[in-house]
């Protein structure tokens, strides 16, 4: 039934987000702005203000299952500010979200946006469920109820949910809906990630990777790199990594190693990444069988002699066991969190450039940005367009970041925060506190 199928479909866009400690992700957030807070000298107060969630919204779903059964669920949805505009962030469905999860990753997405420029502030949201034991019809009311719910919270110009964790664009079009039949409206920029006959943009599918390939290009010219003389290896062959391998391959480099989690492939005589595509999209996204390559483990290939790796697979995959034995002269986190911070000091004392997750992979941020603006002004981009305008912000992205690392002399990472921090803290300045 392909009704069914869209339900369960992947979502195209995640939002990334990176918080490792699960038991407190609020807290790890926090530690990660202090160093930030730290270099930039931030004033008590706004350091009070900018760690603080400015509305926790908790919400009891109520819905009739299938079988008759009245069953409740929990929804959040945290608002960290909206300083900088409308706040942005994804809905996750999942048995595990909690609260302080939330908090913490609608913190990160204010960080985020404010790094690539983009005029949002921070939200996340969430629904304490079990997806893949739902029908579509339960899904369908659970999604309406909480956007219900929630009415006064969403809004163009207030709050734009986005796919997460278990959501999809069918799960948006519910969303764009259930606000449209209360609205009375017709209204598409209350959300992202929607399928494109309702308001979604073009080029959003490959917008991660897009902008991985962006970013990796910037630090190649920054380093006097010629990405034809360049090797790159990419672990995970995903919506990310596939894509960043594709477009980097474009652009002349030798793509030599590519890995899934079936295991990783190396040719040293580089790849012809249209026939891995091909290949991996004939056997079920695996690569698994691929002829013309070398068997080679994951950890391999971390530590192949390459000038890029792309770690585009999950998180904490460059540790201090690894890190020492890592060649490449460039990483571009396309995952996020893949480095942990102890390789991290490793990493920079072996003079390796990081472009960090918050950075490199906030490619689907910005196109989810460019949908927004389409949505608004009623009036939808060719491809060309939507890619050359990512290409553009990535790249000044790219260039605030690392000017701040040369002014503040601390790696990319570090810098990231500081331009993020710093630019919402001055925003903040010149709003002042309403009293
Ligand atoms: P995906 O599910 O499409 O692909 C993941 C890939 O990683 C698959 O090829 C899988 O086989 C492989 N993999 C899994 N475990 C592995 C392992 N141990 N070793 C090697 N390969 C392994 O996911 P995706 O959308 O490409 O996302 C990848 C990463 O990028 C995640 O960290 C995600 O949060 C992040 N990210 C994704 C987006 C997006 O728009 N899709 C945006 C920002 C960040």
């Amino acid at each position: 039934m392909p009704f069914k199928q869209n339900v369960y479909e992947q979502a195209v866009y995640k939002e990334p987000a990176p918080i490792r400690d699960e038991e407190h992700p609020f807290q790890s957030m926090i530690r990660r702005f202090d160093v930030a807070a730290k270099i930039l000298e931030l004033d008590p107060g706004f350091y009070e203000y900018l760690v603080t969630p400015s509305r926790v919204h908790i919400t009891a779903i109520p819905v009739i299952m299938d079988d008759g059964r009245l069953k409740l669920f929990e929804g959040y949805r945290v608002i960290h500010n909206e300083i900088l505009g409308p706040s942005k962030g994804g809905i996750r469905y999942t048995p595990d979200v909690n609260v302080n999860e939330v908090k913490a990753l609608a913190a990160w997405m204010t960080w985020k946006c404010a790094v690539v420029d983009v005029p949002f502030g921070g939200a996340k949201g969430g629904v304490v469920c079990d997806p893949g034991s739902m029908s579509p019809g339960e899904l369908e009311r659970l999604t309406r109820r909480y956007t219900a719910n929630l009415l006064d919270v969403f809004g163009p110009e207030k709050d734009i949910p986005a796919p997460d964790m278990n959501t999809n664009a069918q799960i948006m079009a519910w969303i764009v809906d259930t606000y449209n039949m209360h609205t009375r409206a017709s209204s598409t920029a209350v959300v992202t990630g929607k399928p494109t006959i309702l308001g979604g943009s073009l080029g959003r599918v490959e917008a991660t990777g897009r902008g991985v390939m962006s970013v990796t290009m910037s630090a190649m010219e920054k380093l006097g790199m010629n990405p034809t003389d360049s090797t790159v290896a990419v672990q995970g062959f995903g919506n990310v990594g596939s894509v960043a391998a594709k477009l980097l391959a474009e652009r002349g480099c030798k793509v030599v190693a590519v890995s899934d989690v079936t295991g990783g492939y190396y040719n040293e005589n580089g790849f012809d990444v249209e026939s891995l595509v091909a290949y991996a999209e004939k056997n079920k996204r695996s690569l698994a069988g691929f002829p013309g390559a070398e068997s080679i483990s994951n950890d391999e290939l971390l530590t192949l002699p390459v000038d890029v790796l792309v770690p585009a697979a999950k998180e904490d995959q460059i540790t201090s066991a690894n890190a020492p034995d890592i060649k490449a002269r460039i990483i571009s986190e396309g995952a996020n969190g893949p480095t942990t911070p102890s390789a991290d000091r490793i990493l920079e004392e072996n003079g390796i450039l990081v472009v960090p997750d918050i950075l490199a992979n906030a490619g689907g941020v910005t196109v989810s940005y460019f949908e927004w603006v389409q949505d608004r002004q009623g009036y939808f981009w060719t491809l060309d367009r939507v890619n050359k305008r990512l290409d553009r912000m990535m790249k000044k992205a790219f260039d605030n970041v690392y000017a701040a690392s040369e002014q503040y002399e601390v790696p990319l990472r570090t810098a990231s925060y500081v331009l993020a921090v710093d630019k919402v803290a001055t925003a903040l300045k010149l709003r002042g506190i309403y009293a």
